[in-house]
C-alpha cells in the first residue's frame, strides 16, 4: 500500500507542475509578443527565477512530508556529482549566462569560455551513458565547487544522494554503480523542469531541453542569443537532445 504522505507529496508536486505549466505559457506568451526587446528576455529570467523558487519550495515540501531514509549527505564542495551529463532549458540556460556575465570577471570569462569549448568538443551530442564514462567535469566546476550555484539548473537540484561514499564508487565506476537517492526530490524538480517545457509549447515554442555544456558554448559566443531564440531563431538548437537516449535530469 502506498503511504498517505507519498500520495500527498505527489499531489503536491502535480499541482505545481501544473501551475508551472500555466504560468510559463503565459510568461512566454507575453515575451513572445515582444520579442527580440530587452524586456522579454527579462521576463524570461525572472520566469527561470520563479520556478527555482518554486522547486525549492515544493523539494522543501516534498522532504518534510517524506523525509529521505537517511540524512542527505550533499554539501557545498563536493562535486562528484557534477561529472555527468547536465540538461536545462532554454530559460535556465539564459539564467546561467546572466550570472556569469555579471559575477564573472573578464579573466575568468575567458578562462570559463575556453574550457565550455574544450568540453564540448568532446561530449557535444552523447548520450547520458557516454557522457559519464569520460568523466569530464561540469566546465562551471571551480575548486571543487559551482561557481553558479545560486542559479544551477532544475537537474541539479533533482540529484541528491544519501551516501557520499557511493557517490564517489560511482565516480570511480564511470557510474556503473548506483547512489542512493530520494525519488520524490528527482519527480519534484523535474516536475517543474516538465512545467516550463510544456508551457514553452504551449505558447509555440519548440520544446528545446538542451545539454547544459553546448547550450552555455552557444550562449558565451553570441551575446544576443536570448533574443533571437524569442524572434523564433533556432539558436539553441544545436545544443538540443536529439540524438539517442534522452533523459530530463543527467
Ligand atoms: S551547474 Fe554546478 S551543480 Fe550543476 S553540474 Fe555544473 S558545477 Fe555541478
Amino acid at each position: 500500500m502506498i503511504d498517505n504522505a507519498v500520495v500527498r507529496a505527489r499531489d503536491l508536486i502535480a499541482r505545481a507542475t501544473i501551475t508551472q505549466r500555466e504560468e510559463t505559457a503565459k510568461m512566454m506568451s507575453a515575451a513572445k509578443a515582444d520579442a527580440g526587446s530587452k524586456a522579454s528576455v527579462a521576463a524570461v529570467l525572472k520566469l527561470a527565477h520563479l520556478a527555482l523558487r518554486r522547486a525549492e519550495e515544493v523539494i522543501f515540501e516534498v522532504l518534510d512530508l517524506v523525509p529521505p531514509p537517511q540524512p542527505i549527505a550533499c554539501k557545498a564542495e563536493c562535486p562528484w556529482c557534477c561529472h555527468i551529463r547536465l540538461t536545462a532549458t532554454p530559460p535556465e540556460v539564459l539564467l546561467v549566462l546572466e550570472f556569469i556575465q555579471d559575477n564573472f570577471t573578464p579573466a575568468e570569462k575567458t578562462a570559463l569560455a575556453r574550457k565550455v569549448a574544450n568540453i564540448d568538443g568532446y561530449t557535444r551530442g552523447l548520450d547520458g551513458e557516454d557522457r559519464a564514462k569520460l568523466r569530464l567535469p561540469c566546465p562551471l566546476l571551480k575548486d571543487g565547487s559551482c561557481s553558479v550555484h545560486a542559479v544551477r539548473p532544475l537537474s541539479c537540484r533533482a540529484v541528491v544522494s544519501v551516501d557520499v561514499g557511493a557517490c564517489k564508487r560511482a565516480f570511480d565506476s564511470r557510474m556503473e554503480e548506483p547512489v542512493p537517492q530520494h525519488e520524490l526530490q528527482i519527480l519534484a524538480a523535474n516536475g517543474i523542469g516538465y512545467g516550463i517545457l510544456a508551457g514553452m509549447a504551449d505558447a509555440g515554442f519548440p520544446v528545446e531541453d538542451a545539454e547544459m555544456n553546448a547550450a552555455l558554448a552557444l550562449g558565451m559566443a553570441d551575446p544576443e542569443i536570448g533574443q533571437r531564440w524569442l524572434r523564433g531563431e533556432p539558436a539553441f538548437t544545436p545544443a538540443a537532445l536529439t540524438k539517442r537516449k534522452q533523459n530530463r535530469h543527467f
